[in-house]
């Protein structure tokens, strides 16, 4: 035993130090990039989860529809804007964007399928995810709400019943298009409905008509969010929208790496 005791703080030692010397090998040398990057922008989220963040684009918020073509012929009652005659069609128009939208499927609910509670919100007045009361209420499953109309269902239904009110998260990638025309990446959305992802970075066909197969046609890099008129009833509320501008940098030099004074180039591959 007393050898074990001389031992321990021998192993001790030894330990530490080893410890101590892996530390200052991990921090002596440190990889930078070359990238000189701009200072992102400062933004003031919402007060609660859902409400606009300071650089948002405040498409409704309760009071008009200033921001909206075809205004005249949809309503707002109480703070909540009801489906009209025909679509309503932003002035604003976006490309990559952040989108967040409320809506609610009347009630009691009348009809069934297709024909229940069927709205739709088009990202570049061309691409629709599905609104639609799915709150027990069977139909095609990529007619469903939260799907990407006649292209893929969402992943789950997280729909909440008529009345009560559900929110759609969207990020949106536009499609890019060659100068010829041809397509050259497409578009790319993740959704959230009250919550819950329903669709990943899920890379479209192309527009999401209902009596032919999706394609792409080109158009500009900016489009407008619109709201589909399908002659029933679905409320809206809280609507906004956020450009995405990716983070700015310029490379200034190769990435290297620095080991105090010292400055080591990679090496290439
Ligand atoms: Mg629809």
């Amino acid at each position: 035993m007393p050898q074990r005791l001389m031992l321990c703080p021998v192993a001790m030692f030894v330990y530490c130090t080893l410890s101590v010397l892996r530390v200052q090998e991990a921090t002596a040398q440190e990889y930078l990039t070359g990238i000189e990057w701009e200072r992102p922008p400062v933004v003031t989220p919402g007060e609660k989860c859902g409400d606009p963040p300071s650089d948002a684009i405040v498409l409704f918020d309760g009071k008009d529809l200033s921001r909206w073509h075809n205004a005249e012929n949809w309503k707002v009652e109480n703070g909540v804007l009801i489906v009209g005659k025909g679509k309503l069609v932003s002035k604003d128009k976006f490309g990559d964007c952040q989108l967040h939208l409320e809506w609610s499927a009347p009630t009691p609910p009348q009809g069934s399928g297709q024909g229940r509670g069927n709205s739709g919100l088009f990202m570049m007045d061309r691409y629709e995810l599905q609104i639609l009361d799915s709150y027990e209420n069977e139909t095609y499953y990529d007619g469903q709400a939260g799907a990407i109309y006649k292209q893929t269902p969402p992943m789950v239904n997280a729909m909440r019943k008529p009345g009560e009110w559900n929110s759609y998260d969207v990020i949106w990638t536009a499609p890019r298009f060659n100068e010829d025309g041809s397509l050259n990446s497409p578009a790319y959305i993740t959704a959230l409905h009250n919550g819950v992802v329903i669709l990943n970075h899920f890379a479209l066909l192309g527009d999401t008509p209902f009596n032919r197969p999706p394609r792409y046609a080109p158009h500009p890099e900016e489009g407008p969010i619109s709201l589909q008129d399908h002659h029933n009833p679905v409320r809206f509320r809280n609507i906004w929208v956020r450009p995405l501008v990716p983070p700015k940098g310029k490379q200034v030099r190769s990435p290297y790496l620095r080991r105090g004074d010292q400055e080591i180039p990679l090496e290439q591959p």
